[in-house]
């Protein structure tokens, strides 16, 4: 939560000295002059600040799932074009590292579900996510489907994960992943009642292990890619790093913007979908069937007027005061 915070109010300062903005359909984005610093600002549309929302908001949502939080989610339901983008099976020597160039250098920030025997084996490049304002879920110890194991094992996989990033880093994690996708009832109950973790599943899975190519990773990625959406890839995967680029700079010149699962929760909270319910058209108001005495008309509401008016039609408005419309 401090690195998040404090890298809320470095960014926020860039932010509020930065008159770089530029309008899309119904979205004001600007670009902090870190960010502009970074890369040419031309290039790339930069962090967005969506209409109603603080600079300091939308860089000090602290990564915690709200208190009304769900035991599961594949996706947020929402209307502002967040997205989070999601990361498993790390740390890997090579990959997170090069991955972690790409998200810098467009401000991106990212959730990583960690396996914990990597986190042993490289524990400063976790020190790198983490200091570099991303979030990290569990993914467990050794990346077993945990709705095949029994549940002393399932708490064995997870604590020891959680252990392990809190010794490496001082990171308490909030979120997990079930690999594979693989849980169940038991399991949800065991991260949810037992670690307080929600299970984050996925909206978009592009089958990137499949090692199907960077173009194709990268156009499914963005053809899956709706507001709430949770994307899920592996930085264990060269390939994959090497979709990132197109990947990231199509979606963000789409209009997404790129937070972290904790973010997109909170932020489901925020804007959700329900919101864009119009409200009910107003009914017109009948017109009286009898006509109105010219009298009664012409010196607005008389008792009189309400005898004329047949039961079941509305008594029309003549313009009494503190009527505006
Ligand atoms: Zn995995």
């Amino acid at each position: 939560m401090i690195p998040s915070l404090w890298l809320g109010i470095v960014l926020s300062v860039g932010l509020n000295g930065n008159p770089a903005v530029r309008r899309f359909p119904d979205l004001v984005v600007t670009t902090p002059a870190s960010a502009a610093a970074a890369r040419p600002s031309a290039m790339l549309p930069g962090v967005e600040i969506l209409p109603g929302l603080r600079d300091t908001d939308h860089f000090e949502i602290a990564k915690v799932p709200p208190p009304s939080v769900k035991a599961s989610y594949s996706t947020v339901h929402m209307t502002q074009p967040y997205v989070a983008i999601t990361f498993d099976d790390g740390p890997h020597a090579t990959n997170t590292p090069r991955l972690l160039d790409i998200l810098a250098e467009r401000n991106i920030k990212a959730t990583f579900f960690v396996v914990g025997k990597n986190v042993r084996e490289y524990p400063a490049i976790l020190r790198r996510i983490i200091a570099e304002g991303h979030e990290v879920g569990n993914h467990t110890w050794s990346h077993m489907a945990l709705s095949t194991l029994t549940p002393d094992k399932v708490r064995q996989e997870l604590s020891k994960t959680h252990d392990a990033v809190l010794q490496a880093a001082g990171y308490q994690m909030r979120l997990m992943r079930p690999p594979y996708g693989a849980t169940n009832l038991r399991v949800k109950q065991i991260c949810f009642q037992e670690f307080h973790y929600p299970s984050i599943i996925w909206t978009v899975d592009p089958l990137d292990w499949k090692q199907p190519g960077s173009s194709v990773v990268a156009q499914h990625i963005v053809a899956g890619t709706r507001s709430g959406a949770i994307i899920l890839v592996h930085d264990i995967h060269a390939a994959t790093i090497d979709a990132m680029p197109d990947t990231l700079d199509t979606l963000l010149a789409k209009g997404y913007h790129f937070v972290t699962v904790s973010q997109l929760l909170n932020l489901g909270d925020k804007y959700p979908v329900t919101s864009t319910v119009p409200m009910a058209i107003p009914v017109p108001e009948p017109e009286p069937t009898m006509p109105i005495p010219a009298a009664a008309a012409g010196n607005g509401a008389g008792t009189s007027l309400d005898s004329t008016i047949p039961s079941g039609a509305v008594r029309p408005v003549t313009g009494l005061p503190g009527d505006s419309n």
